[in-house]
């Protein structure tokens, strides 16, 4: 009987590290959050107007309207930045530039043979700027990116928000090279985290848009 007991004992005590261990594998994939944050302080930007421009290659204005819209749906419910590609009003406007080629690596900034590249300036601590470049092909004789371009630009507008690479994260959009992960909260809550947006800043003003400067 108490052999029996020590059966059940041991393997519910098997069942339990199963259990944890699994609990501990969702926290370890959250503590690569830990390492999205590259930007220093809020930036101030509510609406960010994304242009998709033809440099060479012909632009796919869905594929970077969808990317700002998987932000956008993925985070809801967060005072984080809201993608938009018309109208006026945006605190900041990224240019999404569809390049011909290869990325042959003779951009400032952006490493060679890889799909996308975003570059981002930042004044005190904040994004004043930023470009995505995206490629045809990350390598010569390749054409491996303009078949991934939605994804592509789903990760770059991570950067644009702030976000690093996260390469242990698999599976997250952060740390997959072709962008076609997930968002989850956690890059959501990170992203919250680095930017004030207006809604924050001037919590009683009921439209905002009197407030707005994006020198602020
Ligand atoms: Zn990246």
């Amino acid at each position: 009987m108490i052999a029996k007991e020590n059966a059940r004992r041991r393997a519910f005590g098997s069942a339990l590290a199963t259990c944890c261990l699994l609990v501990f594998a969702g926290d370890a994939a959250y503590g690569c959050a830990a390492n999205f944050s590259q930007i220093s302080g809020p930036a101030n930007v509510t609406n960010i107007r994304l242009r998709s421009v033809s440099a060479g290659a012909s632009a796919c204005h869905s594929c970077t309207a969808n990317a700002g819209n998987a932000w956008n749906s993925a985070c809801a419910g967060r005072a984080n930045p809201e993608f938009q590609t018309a109208g006026s009003g945006a605190d900041l406007t990224v240019d999404v530039e569809y390049r011909g080629g290869n990325n042959d690596g003779s951009e400032p900034g952006c490493s060679s043979s890889k799909c996308g590249c975003t570059k981002l300036g930042i004044t005190g601590g904040r994004i004043s700027s930023a470009r995505v470049i995206v490629w045809e092909s990350a390598a010569a004789g390749q054409t491996n990116c303009s078949s991934s371009y939605q994804g592509i630009i789903t990760h770059e507008l991570g950067h644009v928000q702030g976000l690093k690479d996260a390469p242990a994260c698999q599976n997250r959009i952060m740390g997959n090279a072709t962008g076609s992960a997930a968002i989850r909260s956690q890059e959501c809550d990170r992203i919250d985290g680095n930017f004030l947006t207006l809604d924050e800043r001037f919590p009683n003003d009921p439209d905002n848009h009197p407030c707005r400067n994006p020198a602020a």
